[in-house]
């Protein structure tokens, strides 16, 4: 018996069903397009993939409004191809990598900008750069066998309209084998754990008022309203 009631499963819709996709960790990757590398001041031939996490509850259903979060004046917006995972696993080849997806979908990982720059600066952790209320909105998890690729299809993102981020998920650095396979020897996944692969070049701020709309061709498009401060 828990010593108060236990809180609720973090879950994100799936496409074309009630059923609801149930979320474990989510895991994103750091810099992972060459362009966007180049944007935050980084050499991207030099780096082997790295990860850092959001809490589950921090991913949010769109379409929806979140609020402009705490602490920060430079809240950015980072277009993402999500990948949900279905079937645990550690060690896992790139070949046996889609034998774990479940499916994919295009999320959003807002960023305090401000705070991460002096997380860097000073050496300590990216979390409250990353890891705050709704800063994981995502759209429905569309299924695998549904996806026409994982490997090729146009990422964008416009802010009321005007377009920022325009990019081929074919530019990764790291595949989604190769880097899912990187994550899973650093430690075991499990089924719902969430992985965001990275953003491409163009990311910038937002501010309340603004409507932010995006998408991954063949896989799903999302809408955010950025609202007043919390
Ligand atoms: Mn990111």
């Amino acid at each position: 018996m828990f010593v108060f009631d236990a809180p609720k499963q973090a879950s994100l819709a799936v496409q074309g069903s009630d059923d609801r996709f149930p979320i474990r960790r989510i895991f994103c990757v750091g810099r992972n397009y060459e362009a966007h590398a180049r944007e935050m001041g980084k050499d991207p031939t030099r780096e082997a993939p790295f990860f850092f996490t959001k809490p589950a509850d921090a991913a949010i259903d769109t379409p929806c409004a979140i609020a402009y979060p705490k602490l920060t004046n430079d809240l950015h917006h980072e277009i993402e191809l999500v990948i949900a995972i279905g079937k645990g696993g550690s060690e896992i080849a790139e070949a046996d990598v889609m034998q774990h997806v479940w499916g994919a979908a295009v999320g959003l990982d807002m960023t305090r900008r401000d705070l991460q720059s002096e997380a860097k600066q000073l050496g300590r952790p990216w979390d409250w750069g990353k890891a705050f209320d709704d800063s994981a909105p995502i759209g429905p998890i569309k299924r695998i066998a549904e996806v026409p690729s994982v490997e090729r299809g146009r990422i964008w993102l416009a802010v009321n309209g005007e377009l920022r981020q325009d990019a081929d998920i074919s530019d990764l650095i790291w595949s989604v084998r190769e880097h899912i396979s990187t994550l899973s020897h650093a430690m075991t996944l499990e089924a719902g754990d969430l992985v965001m692969t990275g953003t491409p070049a163009g990311v910038g701020s937002v501010v309340a008022g603004d409507v932010i709309t995006g998408g991954v061709e063949g896989i799903g498009d999302l809408e955010v309203k950025i609202g007043p401060r919390a």
